[in-house]
């Protein structure tokens, strides 16, 4: 038997409960949950601010395991540590598969949305959708790397090669990236909640050029902005605080509505985009640069049995850092 905390019923706490074992099928690996991340996209599932949610499922899309069965036609090695984040499956042949944009995909399958995720001691994955890490790393430590990490890197890509770099909302993401960040020779400006000293810090500490409240000005205009917070109001926010030609990247799946806002606040070739999803090749390429660039993931560890506690935690912004749960 596995145990995995699962949701029934959208908007209700997740229940501990026992699921017979499965065997991988074809194409498939079976996973012995080491650690598994909690995801503001988790909140989201849970609470139904996505559409479609699936039910019961387990949450969970930043699994740290090892392989411990593979269905046929696996090139996973059983002993061998891999991740899985997000993106579960995607189809091979719509447009987007085809041009190298799979994180679009038609058809695509989200881990811990659409199908099973790592809230459990055991997750069935496509093994096309895991990849190698480190044996040597802290499980724990890994997961946030796994959709934080990987989601906020596509943002960070997204957001150009400028020098001045404002991060609105310093969470998981937040807090990975603005490592990757001040290793690539940027310059940092963080927009907290107005008065969240305990982020503030933490921004500092992690060698943050600037810090403030997402309702103040940055002493200069920025060449990008990222949001990772799921506050519509930053949008108009962070295009005030970057200038000509400067381009504020969102980096949630879900935001609450984006106030209306003055054209010359867009006007200058300002734009605003939206980063969906990812694809293995972000994968590829962040897990290879976070070990080089040193990434240090601050994390809460939570007992699998505890998930409710850790996304009510996540929910009321009580956390720093990230919430990682450990069977
Ligand atoms: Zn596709
Ligand atoms: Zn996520």
């Amino acid at each position: 038997m596995m145990r995995a905390m699962i949701l029934t019923e959208v908007g209700r706490p997740l229940r501990l409960l026992d699921r017979p074992d499965r065997l991988p099928g074809a194409g498939e690996a079976r996973l012995s949950v080491l650690a598994c991340g909690v995801c503001r996209t988790d909140l989201h599932v849970v609470d139904g601010e996505l559409a479609n949610v699936r039910t019961p499922i387990i949450p969970g899309h930043e699994i740290v395991g090892v392989v411990d069965s593979v269905g046929e036609g696996v090139s996973l090695a059983v002993g061998e540590r891999v991740g899985v984040g997000w993106l579960g499956r995607t189809c091979g042949v719509c447009a987007f598969c085809r041009s190298g944009r799979e994180n679009l995909c038609d058809t695509p399958e989200f881990t811990g949305y659409t199908r099973d995720g790592g809230f459990a001691t055991h997750a069935i994955v496509d093994a096309r959708f895991a990849y190698p890490l480190a044996a040597a790393g802290t499980p724990a430590d890994q997961a946030p790397l796994l959709c934080a990490g990987l989601i906020g890197w596509r943002s960070l890509v997204f957001a150009g090669a400028g020098k001045r770099l404002g991060i609105y909302g310093f969470g998981a993401a937040g807090h990975i990236i603005a490592q990757v960040a001040r290793w690539q020779g940027r310059q940092l400006f963080v927009f907290t909640r107005p008065g969240d000293g305990a982020a503030q810090d933490f921004a500092r500490r992690l060698g943050a050029h600037w810090v403030g409240g997402s309702d103040e000005a940055p002493p200069a205009p920025l060449d990008a902005a990222i949001v990772y917070a799921p506050a519509g109001e930053l949008v108009p926010a962070a295009l005030r605080a970057v200038g000509k030609g400067g381009r504020v990247v969102c980096g949630g799946i879900h935001m609450s509505d984006i106030p209306s806002f003055p054209y010359e606040i867009l006007w200058g070739e300002r734009e605003v985009v939206s980063v969906a999803n990812l694809t293995r090749k972000d994968a590829h390429e962040f897990l290879a640069v976070a070990p080089e660039a040193g990434v240090r993931t601050l994390v809460t560890l939570y007992p699998l049995e505890a998930a409710n506690d850790a996304l009510a935690d996540m929910r009321s912004g009580r956390l720093t850092g990230a919430a990682v749960l450990v069977p």
